[in-house]
């Protein structure tokens, strides 16, 4: 039986787990990937205070440290079901099951798939969700980015640099990420944008060698011949482990405000998979802290 367990160790779960471990609370975090959660796929961080730059890998390693340093116990198994049993809550992980006194869940985000026939087939193959990871790959040759966020915006923009040409293909006329990026994108020679445009195909046998899109406004198609296409449009809050225990909203978030609790006692969210206006870094390691701090109350009675 652990004070505290705690679901995902992006840095909402590992600032829980440091605040709750301040706290003198015996903590588990469980982990389904790797610890750091998405952040370790930004290649640089620039808007986290007192830190000008760091690589994500490096903030995440880092914050593993202090956390695993403080005493919590970090384990990598996949949470499958929270169950509530009034004063204790049972969490099960494809490996075991655990007790705990509260539970916070901090199981971030995944990509947000596009939605085209064979995304699923190509994946790998052409198709992928992080340029950071594979851009490389894609050295010299022709990629496309599809989004508008400023994911894709910053996409656009690392690929610019490896890339022979970058098409950013955008379902509207405007950007919804920053204006400074995308007048950097502006810049680049090597940058196309395809706006009021959809994917409506992914072409190539065994790998990508295309996609096809089409002007909204005109119905037009046409074909783009790349051999990357880099999905950025968007994140889904990982919520299948608490889906039936808790309230989640429309869009899936776990229902709380920011004081993280939910409406059922000892279950705590923090971090993107919960109801918020600003997903970034820095709230989410707040979000840690309120979380941990609300959790030690409680259990303090
Ligand atoms: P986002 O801001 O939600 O943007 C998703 C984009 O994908 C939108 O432009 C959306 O179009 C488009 N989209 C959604 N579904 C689509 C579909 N099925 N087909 C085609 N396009 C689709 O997501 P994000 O860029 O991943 O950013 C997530 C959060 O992280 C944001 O708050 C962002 O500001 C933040 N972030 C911050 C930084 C930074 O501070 N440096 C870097 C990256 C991300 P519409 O615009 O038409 O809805």
């Amino acid at each position: 039986m652990y004070d505290i367990v705690i679901v995902g160790a992006g840095p909402a779960g590992l600032t829980a787990a440091i605040y709750a471990r301040r706290a003198a609370k015996s903590v588990l975090v469980l982990e389904a990937k790797a610890w750091g959660g998405q952040i370790i796929n930004t290649p640089d961080i620039e808007n986290y205070p007192a830190a000008a730059h760091i690589s994500g890998a490096d903030f995440a390693n880092a914050l593993y440290a202090q956390a695993v340093g403080l005493g919590a116990e970090v384990r990598l198994e996949k949470v499958v079901a929270v169950e509530d049993l009034g004063k204790r809550k049972k969490v099960r992980s494809t490996a075991a099951e655990y007790e705990a006194g509260a539970v916070i869940l901090a199981t971030g985000s995944e990509n947000r798939k596009l939605g085209v026939d064979r995304e699923a087939e190509l994946t790998g193959k052409g198709v992928s969700y992080c340029a950071t990871c594979d851009g490389n790959f894609f050295r010299r040759r022709d990629v496309a980015v599809v989004g508008g966020g400023n994911t894709a915006l910053e996409d656009a923009l690392y690929l610019a640099e490896l890339a022979n040409k970058v098409y950013l293909i955008h379902r509207r006329d405007s950007f919804r990420g920053e204006e400074a990026a995308v007048a950097a994108l502006r810049e680049k020679e090597n940058v196309e944008f395809v706006l009021n445009s959809t994917v409506t195909a992914l072409l190539g046998d065994k790998r990508l060698s295309g996609v096809e899109v089409m002007d909204k406004l005109t119905g037009e198609k046409r074909v783009l011949e790349v051999k990357g296409l880099f999905v950025a449009v968007g994140r889904v809050p990982e919520n299948e482990c608490f889906r039936a225990l808790i309230e989640v909203d429309e869009s899936g978030c776990a229902v709380a405000g920011e004081d993280c609790r939910t409406k059922l006692p000892g279950v705590f969210v923090a971090g993107d998979v919960r109801t918020k206006e600003l997903r970034q870094l820095v709230t989410a390691a707040s979000d840690g802290a309120v979380a941990a701090t609300a959790a030690v109350q409680y259990l303090n009675g």
